[in-house]
């Protein structure tokens, strides 16, 4: 026991059921090379009975658990836990604070290594009050601050009386209301990530009823987005598409998602085919490599966050505070848009790269064409739809002509279909004309094939035919031309 007040926080805690358990963690010193991953499941705690012990004060008990109003229909947020720390005592034990105005931070670190956190919670507060909308006021008027365990010594913790039972195994970060644990990681970035990670579920779930929280993806594509940041010298940002290992070290989830896709070294469960959208909402994306849901989740919400199509329906999601708006809110984006998420979703995974260029490389859809078909690729873009659906035994002859420049910085680099042999994307020349196929269920994208100046090909599945001309999509801006391609079925 000690005289930090958690305890009794924990008792009045013990009437929330829902407990969102973060285990984001890649092994100590991961680049973003290395195939460990992060992992993240959302638990739910059986509710418990109703005769709580009458020691517990309703006063920092939420509004919803207390008289049972929904706290959507509640002007209040959850109330704001009092932490009654005692930092003297807390010294003693080897616990430094660390504080600002969003949050407080408990670390058995070296505090000068972690003492640009709680600045940066900060400015992520001010982030996700512009994305996803303020939060209502606790009843007491109490400002937002979140309370946070970095922890080097997870005993050390546990002793000081800072993590409840309810926690149970802690595998890489949980989060509990306003408070939250992680434990520390050798990488000074994913360090700051997890913390950052937790910060956001917090935000995203102290003004939501306690039985009541958003979709699990959602919460975790949520926290994946607003954690990746990087910092600047005009301060944090937040949401941000890595260019590269630099900065992110320990983060993983883009070279995940291309050894997922491209026949590097790495186990077999890694090489299997891009996960369906479908797959990525219900978290059966993360079935076979422990921990990879994160890596969908991220990419997803990145990808909706970005989308010129999708970025007002991810606003919406992201100002919903029950599920029941937020159901209402997801079921307008998929049965407007369902199809062509599908698709987007699989060609933005199939292509995504470090500093991916959401103004050039997001697939572009087209009407439908009937054969013969004559297409126009442009090298400035990212996949491109021929129009051409294609059924299962169909005969394929494409042929294509024309230049394009690539890479025109003070050398044009200039190619023709078969591309340029000085330099390699995906292991194809950049500059080669390339085709993959998506299912007719906008379920599975078939591997790159290459087309160059003429190709005949026999399809062995129905489906929708898509082009690019092969380059990086962080590198389509300094593109010009054009091929022009031939699509006959005989
Ligand atoms: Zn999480």
């Amino acid at each position: 026991m000690t005289d930090c007040g958690i305890n009794k926080e924990c008792r009045a805690f013990r009437r929330l059921f829902t407990l969102v358990v973060c285990g984001i963690a890649t092994g100590c010193g991961t680049p973003e090379s290395s195939p460990a991953q992060p992992t993240d499941q959302v638990r739910v705690i059986p509710q418990k009975p109703t005769n709580e012990p009458s020691s517990v004060n309703d006063d920092v008990l939420p509004r919803d658990i207390v008289d049972g109003d929904h706290v959507a229909a509640s002007v209040f947020r959850r109330s704001q836990p009092d932490p009654h720390l005692n930092a003297k005592r807390l010294a003693a034990s080897g616990i430094h604070v660390l504080q600002s105005d969003r949050l407080i931070l408990l670390t058995d670190r070296d505090p000068a290594t972690v003492q640009d956190l709680p600045a940066i919670a900060d400015a992520l507060f001010e982030h996700l009050h512009q994305a996803c909308g303020p939060l209502r006021p606790t009843e007491q008027g109490a400002e937002f601050q979140a309370i946070g365990c970095l922890m080097s010594d997870v005993d050390r913790f546990e002793t000081a009386g800072l993590i409840p039972e309810e926690i149970g195994a802690l595998r890489h970060g949980q989060q509990w209301g306003y408070r939250f644990w992680v434990r520390d990681q050798d990488e000074v970035y994913y360090r700051r990530h997890l913390v950052l990670h937790e910060f956001v579920h917090v935000y995203m779930t102290v003004d939501t009823p306690a039985n009541d929280l958003l979709g699990q993806w959602f919460m975790e594509a949520a926290a994946e987005l607003y954690a990746t940041h990087r910092k600047a010298a005009a301060g944090p940002e937040f949401a941000v598409m890595p260019h590269g290992f630099r900065g992110f070290d320990g983060w993983g989830r883009i070279s995940a998602i291309r050894r997922r896709r491209i026949d590097l070294p790495g186990d077999g469960a890694e090489r299997q085919p891009l996960p369906s959208l479908t797959e990525v909402l219900s978290g059966a994306a993360g079935q076979q490599v422990q921990d990879a849901n994160y890596r969908w989740w991220w990419a997803l919400g990145w990808m909706l966050n970005r989308h010129p199509n999708y970025c007002d329906h991810w606003e919406h999601l992201c100002h919903c505070r029950s599920q029941t708006e937020f159901d209402t809110a997801f079921a307008s984006l998929t049965s407007v848009e369902r199809n062509r998420l599908n698709t987007d979703w699989l060609l933005f995974c199939e292509s995504l790269c470090g500093g991916f260029d959401p103004n050039r490389s997001f697939a572009r859809h087209s009407p439908n064409e009937t054969y013969p078909a004559t297409v126009h690729v442009l090298a400035d873009q990212g996949w491109q739809d021929t129009g051409c659906d294609v059924k299962s035994e169909d005969q394929l002859n494409v042929s294509s002509s024309g230049r394009c420049v690539l890479n025109d910085t003070t050398i044009p680099w200039e190619s023709e279909s078969n591309g340029i042999t000085l330099e390699y994307n995906q292991g194809r020349p950049i500059g080669e004309l390339v085709a993959v196929l998506v299912d007719s269920k906008n379920a599975v994208v078939s591997r790159r094939m290459t087309v160059g100046k003429e190709w005949a090909w026999n399809s062995t599945t129905s489906g929708r035919l898509w082009l690019q001309i092969n380059d990086s999509e962080h590198d389509r801006a300094n593109n010009s031309g054009e091929y022009v391609v031939q699509i006959l079925n005989e």
